[in-house]
C-alpha cells in the first residue's frame, strides 16, 4: 500500500489487521470484522512478527493487537508499526487483560486510540472499527492526516566486508529501513553528499581513508554534518580510538559482533532523535523565512520578481514540489490575471487554479489546505494535473480585495498541515503588502514619467521653487533662462540682477498664499506672462510664458491708433467747422440742410471715437501718465454741473451728493474728468426720459468712493462680463436705439487701473444700473 492509498477513499478498501497469540481469538474477530462490508480487508496474525510479516509490504489502517504476546508485546508491535514503511496506522487499539502500571501512559505515549480491557465481545470491537471507519471517511484533519504519510528511514551502511554488508542490510531491511552500502571511506563520503542518508553505520577499518578521518570529513560539511554516524569498531579496539571517535563527534558506537537488538535499538534511538532534530531544524527554518522573507520583499518593486521570490522560499521551506501564484489584474475583471511559475525541474508550466477555489477564499478570507485533490469538490479541474495529490492555497489580502493567491502543491496525499497554512498565511499577508506598495510605485513611477514628459516638452518655462525661495527645479525651457542656471539652483534669485520685480511677485504671492499673474520683464528684456501657483509644501510653481512679440505687435499696434487717431482728429475738426459755416455760406434747401445736419452728426460720432481710441492708445502707451495732486470735491462737483442741461433736456432727475471734506487723488486730471464723464454720459443716456440718475462720493480713511446710479434699461446678467472690453456693446432691446462705440467703460477701466483703484457694475433689467469706484486717496482732509 502506497501513502496515499493509506487514506479514507471510497475505492480502496480499508485494512484491518487483528493480532492476538491465541488463534480462536485473532479467527473470531476477523470473521466479526469481515462482516463490516466489501470495503473491509481484514488480515489477522497471532504474534508480533508474524503481522509484522503479513503487512510487510502494505501498510493497515486499523490495527487491533493483544497486549500480551510471547516475544513482542502489543505495544512492541506497535511501536514497530509507527515506523511501518508505508505509513502508520491511522488508528490503534490494544487488547488487555489487565491495565498494569505504567500501560495506559506508554499506550498514550504511542497515541494508541483505545486501551479496551478484555473480555473482548466481537459487536463491541465491529462497533470500534465501524466508528474509526466512519471518522476515516469524515476525516479532514491536516495534522491526522500528515502523520499517515510517515517518512521511510534511509541508512548507510560503511564496511569494506561483503558479509558484513549482507548481514546489516538483512537486519534494517527487517526493520523497515531503506540502505545503501559503501564499500571505502571515500565512496561512504561520496554517497554521504549525494544521498543525505538519516544515518550512517561507519566501520572504521576501510580502504582509502578510514572511518574517524570519514567521519572528520562528515562533521566539517555543513550540508551533511547534522547526519548521525554510528561507528562499528571492533572489539579489540583500544579505548582510546573509541574515546577520539566519540570526540570527532560520533553519536554513539556499537562493538562487534554486535547484537542485533541493542543495534536496531540504537539505531531507531537515534533516528528518533534525528527526526526530533530535523523537525526543529525545518521548524527554525520556517521561522527564519518570515523575517528574511520580507526583508526580500520589501526591497523588490517589481510583481513578477515578487512573486518569484515567494514561490521559490516557500517552495523550499515547505518541501513542496510545486508552487504557483496568481496574481489578478489591479483593473479586475475576472480572467484577467497572470500566473508565475516556478522555475524548477518540477514545475510542469502554469496551473490553473480552480474557480470554485477561489470563490471559496473570497467568501471565507480564509486560506485552504485540500488533502486529497483527487478527491476534493472544489479542486475541480478539466486538466488536472496527475502529480498533484495536495495542495495549501494561501490567499493575499490587499487593503480593499483579493489581489492573488498562492499555491504550493505535493505528489503526497495529506502533506500539508495547519502549521504550514499558518506560516504561508503569515507570508502572504507580507507579500499583499508588498505587491500593493510594487503597484503604488508603479503607478508613481508612471506619473513621474508623465510629468517629466510633459515638463520635457512644454514651451513654457517651468520653474519650481521651494518653501525657502530657491528654485528646486526647472524644465529645459527653463533652464534657457539662465545663462548658467547651475548657479541658481537650489539658491534664491539674486537681487539687482534684473529679477527684482519677479522677486517681488514671488514674495507677494507667497505671502497671500495664492495664485498670482502678471507681466515680468527678464534681464534680456524679455516679457514673460508669469502664473504664480502655490503647492503644498509651501513652495511655488511658476510657469513663464514668453509674450515679447506680443507685447512688440501691442506696442507698434497702439503707436499706430496714437498716430493715425491724430491725423484723423484735424480733417474731422476741418469738415465739422466747414458744415457749421455752410449755413452762414447762403441760404439752404430742407434737403441741403437735412444733409449738413446729418454730415455734422457723423462727424460729431467720428470725432467722439478717435477721440476715444486716442485716449485708449495713450494710455496704453504710457504717454499721458501724469502724476499731480487733483482736488476731487471741486472735479466732481464741475462734471455733475456739466450734465445738468443734458439732463434737463430728457427731463431726468440728477441728484448730486458732493464730497463733504476736500479730498485728493494723485494721477491725470483730465483722465479723471473723462473718466466721470463717461460714468455720467452713459448713465443718462441708457435711462428713459423723466428717470433718475443719482452720483454721489464718499471719502474713507484712505479711499474715494464714487457712484453712479441710474434707473435705466439694465445689462443683462450675461453681458455683465463683457461691458468693459473694447468695442463691446449690448445688442437688442432699447441699447439698439442708442449711439454709441463700445469703447467709453474699457476707458473708464484703464483709467481706473492707472490710478491703481477699481471698478465694479451692478444691474438688473429695467429696474437701472450701479457703477461704483474705489479710488485710493493721496490726501484727505481731516
Ligand atoms: P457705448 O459707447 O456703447 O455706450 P460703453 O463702453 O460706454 O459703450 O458701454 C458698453 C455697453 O455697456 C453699452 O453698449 C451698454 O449696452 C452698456 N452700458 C453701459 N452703461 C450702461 C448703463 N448705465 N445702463 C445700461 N447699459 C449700460
Amino acid at each position: 500500500m502506497t501513502p496515499q492509498e493509506n487514506t479514507s477513499t471510497n475505492t480502496n478498501p480499508v485494512r484491518i489487521l487483528v493480532v492476538d497469540d491465541h488463534p480462536n481469538t485473532a479467527t473470531t474477530l476477523a470473521r466479526a470484522l469481515s462482516q463490516l462490508g466489501s470495503g473491509v480487508n481484514v488480515i489477522s496474525a497471532s504474534s508480533g512478527h508474524d503481522a509484522l510479516e503479513k503487512v510487510k509490504t502494505n501498510g493497515v489502517d486499523i490495527l487491533f493487537t493483544d497486549m500480551i504476546m510471547p516475544e513482542m508485546t502489543g505495544l512492541e508491535l506497535i511501536e514497530k508499526m509507527q515506523n511501518h514503511p508505508a505509513g502508520r496506522p491511522s488508528y490503534t487499539y490494544l487488547v488487555t487483560a489487565y491495565d498494569v502500571p505504567g500501560l495506559k501512559v506508554t499506550a498514550h505515549r504511542l497515541k494508541v486510540n483505545e486501551v479496551i480491557v478484555k473480555p473482548v465481545r466481537p459487536e463491541r470491537i465491529c462497533q470500534i472499527a465501524t466508528n474509526a471507519i466512519e471518522e476515516m471517511k469524515h476525516s479532514t484533519h491536516p495534522i491526522k492526516q500528515s502523520a499517515v504519510a510517515r517518512k521511510k528511514f534511509k541508512i548507510l551502511v560503511a564496511d569494506d566486508r561483503p558479509d558484513n554488508i549482507t548481514l546489516l542490510t538483512r537486519y534494517l531491511e527487517y526493520e523497515g529501513y531503506e540502505h545503501i552500502a559503501a564499500r571505502d571511506g571515500l565512496e561512504t563520503l561520496d554517497k554521504v553528499r549525494a544521498e543525505l542518508p538519516d544515518l550512517v553505520l561507519l566501520d572504521v577499518n576501510m580502504p582509502h581513508k578510514d572511518g574517524f578521518a570519514v567521519l572528520e570529513d562528515i562533521r566539517s560539511d555543513p550540508s551533511v554534518q547534522h547526519i548521525p554516524v554510528i561507528i562499528l569498531t571492533a572489539a579489540r579496539l583500544d579505548p582510546s580510538d573509541v574515546q577520539s571517535g566519540l570526540n570527532l563527534g560520533a553519536d554513539d558506537y556499537v562493538t562487534k559482533p554486535f547484537d542485533r537488538h541493542e543495534l536496531m535499538a540504537r539505531i531507531r534511538t537515534k533516528l528518533r532523535v534525528k527526526e526530533t532534530e530535523d523537525i526543529i531544524r525545518r521548524r527554525n527554518r520556517e521561522l527564519n523565512l518570515l523575517p528574511e522573507i520580507g526583508k526580500e520583499l520589501s526591497a523588490r518593486t517589481d510583481i513578477k520578481d515578487l512573486a518569484n521570490i515567494l514561490i521559490k522560499r516557500t517552495v523550499e521551506t515547505l518541501g513542496a514540489i510545486q508552487g504557483n501564484m496568481i496574481i489578478f489584474d489591479a483593473n479586475g475583471g475576472p480572467g484577467q490575471n497572470y500566473q508565475v511559475p516556478l522555475s524548477t525541474e518540477s514545475s510542469s508550466g502554469l496551473m490553473t487554479i480552480p474557480k470554485n477555489i477561489i470563490r471559496h477564499i473570497e467568501e471565507t478570507h480564509q486560506g485552504l489546505i485540500i488533502a486529497d485533490a483527487h478527491n476534493n469538490s472544489l479542486w475541480q479541474l478539466d486538466n488536472h494535473d496527475s502529480n498533484i495529490h495536495s495542495a495549501v492555497i494561501s490567499p493575499l489580502f490587499g487593503r480593499m480585495e483579493l489581489l492573488g493567491l498562492l499555491v504550493l502543491t505535493h505528489e503526497q496525499v495529506n502533506y500539508f498541515n495547519t502549521d504550514h497554512l499558518l506560516l504561508l498565511q503569515a507570508i502572504t499577508s507580507q507579500a499583499a503588502i508588498a505587491i500593493e506598495n510594487a503597484r503604488l510605485y508603479a503607478i508613481t513611477m508612471q506619473e513621474q514619467k508623465r510629468l517629466a514628459a510633459v515638463l520635457k516638452h512644454a514651451a513654457e518655462a517651468i520653474l519650481v521653487f521651494d518653501a525657502q525661495g530657491k528654485l528646486s527645479l526647472l524644465n529645459p525651457e527653463g533652464e534657457k533662462l539662465f545663462t548658467d542656471f547651475n548657479a541658481n539652483i537650489n539658491q534664491v534669485l539674486p537681487h539687482d540682477h534684473g529679477y527684482d520685480a519677479f522677486i517681488h511677485m514671488l514674495d507677494d504671492a507667497r505671502t497671500s498664499n495664492g495664485a498670482k499673474s502678471g507681466d515680468i520683464t527678464w534681464p534680456d528684456q524679455r516679457t514673460f506672462n508669469a502664473l504664480i501657483t502655490p503647492i503644498e509644501d509651501g513652495g511655488q510653481v511658476v510657469i513663464l510664458h514668453d509674450v515679447t512679440r506680443f507685447k512688440d505687435l501691442e506696442q507698434v499696434k497702439n503707436e499706430f491708433i496714437a498716430t493715425a487717431s491724430h491725423d484723423l482728429k484735424n480733417p474731422i475738426t476741418t469738415i465739422a467747422g466747414f458744415s457749421t459755416l455752410l449755413e452762414q455760406a447762403g441760404p439752404l434747401n430742407p434737403q441741403q440742410k437735412d444733409f449738413v445736419s446729418r454730415i455734422q452728426s457723423a462727424t460729431h460720432n467720428m470725432a467722439e471715437l478717435v477721440q476715444n481710441m486716442m485716449s485708449l492708445a495713450q494710455m496704453d502707451l504710457d504717454a499721458t501718465q501724469k502724476h499731480e495732486a487733483i482736488e476731487m470735491q471741486s472735479l466732481l462737483a464741475e462734471i455733475a454741473n456739466e450734465f445738468i442741461p443734458q439732463a434737463k433736456i430728457k427731463n431726468q432727475k440728477l441728484s448730486f451728493s458732493p464730497l463733504e471734506k476736500s479730498a485728493a487723488i494723485s494721477g491725470d486730471p483730465l483722465q479723471l474728468r473723462q473718466l466721470m464723464r463717461n460714468l455720467l454720459g452713459n448713465a443718462l443716456k441708457y435711462t428713459p426720459n423723466d428717470g433718475a440718475i443719482t452720483f454721489k462720493a464718499e471719502a474713507s480713511d484712505s479711499q474715494l468712493l464714487v457712484e453712479v446710479q441710474d434707473t435705466g434699461c439694465g445689462i443683462p446678467a450675461a453681458d455683465l462680463p463683457f461691458i468693459f472690453n473694447r468695442f463691446y456693446r449690448v445688442r437688442g432691446g432699447r441699447n439698439n436705439e442708442v449711439e454709441g462705440n463700445g469703447l467709453g467703460l474699457a476707458i473708464v477701466k484703464s483709467i481706473v487701473e492707472h490710478h491703481g483703484g477699481q471698478v465694479n457694475v451692478e444691474s438688473e433689467i429695467d429696474k437701472g444700473t450701479r457703477f461704483t469706484l474705489l479710488l485710493p486717496l493721496s490726501r484727505l482732509e481731516s
